[in-house]
């Protein structure tokens, strides 16, 4: 992050700007929606500049910037659109000791200014530090659309009545009433009022809420992969008490407000046992708190969900499965895949390579036979146990393997190899995120064949 966002009080500070046209006026329309003191240095400015000059919304200085012009003041804008102009004024405005804005130039800026959505007091600051404006403008756009007009108006009346709200307690009963207010769009100021006098009301006779818990799958960890309920699940949590391997994009998506709790764990390697992780979920439930509970991918899938569940039920919890994409669908689908094929594999098998006892033991005979496709999860560490049970059992050293590496994430990768080699490639491949080894799948050839020529654009 290069510029770090914050809301400024101008609030009787100085705001200089030097130019006259449309750029000066687009700047203009913005700040002119703060409470600052705005000077306009310009020795030709523009209609609307005079206007709002003469009915003293600013101060218009008619002439080229000076030294000593951005003296005082809080922020400087440079908007003559004219580069050599701009740098000059800026340079001036800089041993003035403003903070300086080049409109679009972006390098020589001190602060940029965001695309806003405007819904006073509430108001949304979007930036893409340059990158990528019209990103900006379609997030602007669709913001506009998602957020009611009314949605100031209704803050303003939100925030006259929290005193009464204070009848409240403090925490998940406060944050109900507001979001039961907000949730409705209510377009006056009299039925406004109105309903936050019944919404009290309500909540202040409301019967003492249950908590409950949320078994959520989080995906592969590309959050576009989460369910819709998965990300309703979140955006209602009180307490999310997450494993190791969930993306952290995906934790970014939890509301604000709510209690973030790692259970530190990835697969079968708890570095918080599971018995303290159940008496976590359990007490916050038994509180009053929606806990989710988000495991990645599916949580159904080696996810020792039912220890949790019967936790839950011990403790008379009430509790709800939301499944999630399995790494394996994310695995096949990067290798352009299916887990079955007519004539290859009427059966597929999610094996784990090893479990809380050391190596896990298969029925490696049935697993050695020809067109057998297994996706072996938790498979690195005991990849040579695998390959070696397998070559042993009869299996065709030729038998395509495929390892991948943080399916569905950015830093994905994928290893292609055959089970001969499976080791040492693996080891060499020097995998450290998680990984899923497939027996019995190839990427499809397309697939390899736009990868070997990457490798070759890359060595040329
Ligand atoms: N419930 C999870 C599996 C948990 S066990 C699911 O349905 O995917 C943890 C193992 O899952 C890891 O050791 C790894 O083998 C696999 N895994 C999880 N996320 C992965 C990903 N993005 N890419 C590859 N493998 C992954």
């Amino acid at each position: 992050m290069k510029h770090f966002p914050i809301f400024m009080a101008l609030e009787g500070r100085r705001v200089v700007l030097s130019g006259g046209g449309e750029a000066a006026l687009a700047k203009l329309r913005l700040l002119l929606k703060t409470e600052a003191n705005i000077s306009v240095v310009a020795a030709e400015a523009a209609p609307e500049i005079e206007a709002w000059a003469e009915s003293g919304k600013l101060t218009l200085i008619p002439r080229a910037m000076e030294p000593g012009d951005a003296l005082c003041a809080t922020l400087f804008y440079a908007a003559n659109e004219d580069d050599a102009e701009d740098a000059r004024v800026a340079q001036l405005a800089h041993l003035d000791g403003a903070l300086v804005n080049i409109v679009d130039n972006l390098e020589d800026s001190q602060f940029i200014t965001p695309a806003i959505v405007d819904r006073d007091p509430v108001t949304v600051a979007i930036g893409t530090e340059g990158a990528a404006p019209v990103l900006a403008r379609s997030i602007k756009k669709s913001l506009e659309e998602q957020l009611s007009p009314n949605l100031g108006l209704m803050a303003r009346i939100g925030k006259a009545f929290r005193t009464k709200v204070e009848a409240l307690p403090f925490g998940a009963k406060r944050r109900a009433f507001w979001s039961d207010y907000y949730a409705a769009d209510v377009g006056y100021a009299d039925v406004a009022q109105e309903r936050l006098e019944d919404l009290l009301d309500k909540h202040l006779h409301a019967p003492e809420r249950e908590g409950w818990v949320d078994l959520v799958g989080a995906g592969p960890g590309d959050p576009e992969l989460l369910t819709l309920k998965a990300r309703k699940a979140l955006d209602n949590a009180d307490v999310v008490i997450y494993d190791r391997l969930v993306a952290p994009e995906i934790l970014e998506l939890a509301r604000r407000e709510a209690v973030m709790l790692s259970a530190g764990k990835e697969g079968f390697g708890p570095s918080v046992t599971q018995d303290a992780i159940n008496e976590m979920i359990v007490s916050h439930a038994q509180s009053g708190a929606h806990v989710v509970r988000l495991k990645s991918g599916d949580p159904t899938v080696f996810g020792r969900l039912d220890e949790e569940i019967e936790a839950c039920e011990a403790a008379g919890v009430t509790w709800t499965i939301v499944p999630g994409i399995t790494s394996a669908s994310a695995g096949v689908a990067a290798l352009g895949q299916s887990l079955t094929k007519r004539g290859r594999n009427s059966a597929v098998r999610f094996i784990t390579g090893h479990d809380t006892k050391g190596y896990a033991d298969h029925d490696w005979r049935a697993l050695a036979q020809e067109g057998e496709v297994a996706a072996i999860y938790m498979g690195k560490k005991s990849a040579r146990f695998i390959q070696g049970r397998l070559l042993m059992h009869g299996a065709h050293p030729e038998t395509p393997v495929t390892v991948i590496e943080n399916a569905s994430r950015a830093s994905q990768r994928i290893l292609s190899t055959k089970l001969s080699e499976l080791e040492p490639s693996l080891t060499e491949a020097k995998f450290d995120g998680p990984a899923l080894v497939f027996l019995g799948l190839a990427p499809r050839a397309a697939l390899q064949a736009a990868e070997e020529f990457e490798q070759k654009e890359a060595a040329v």
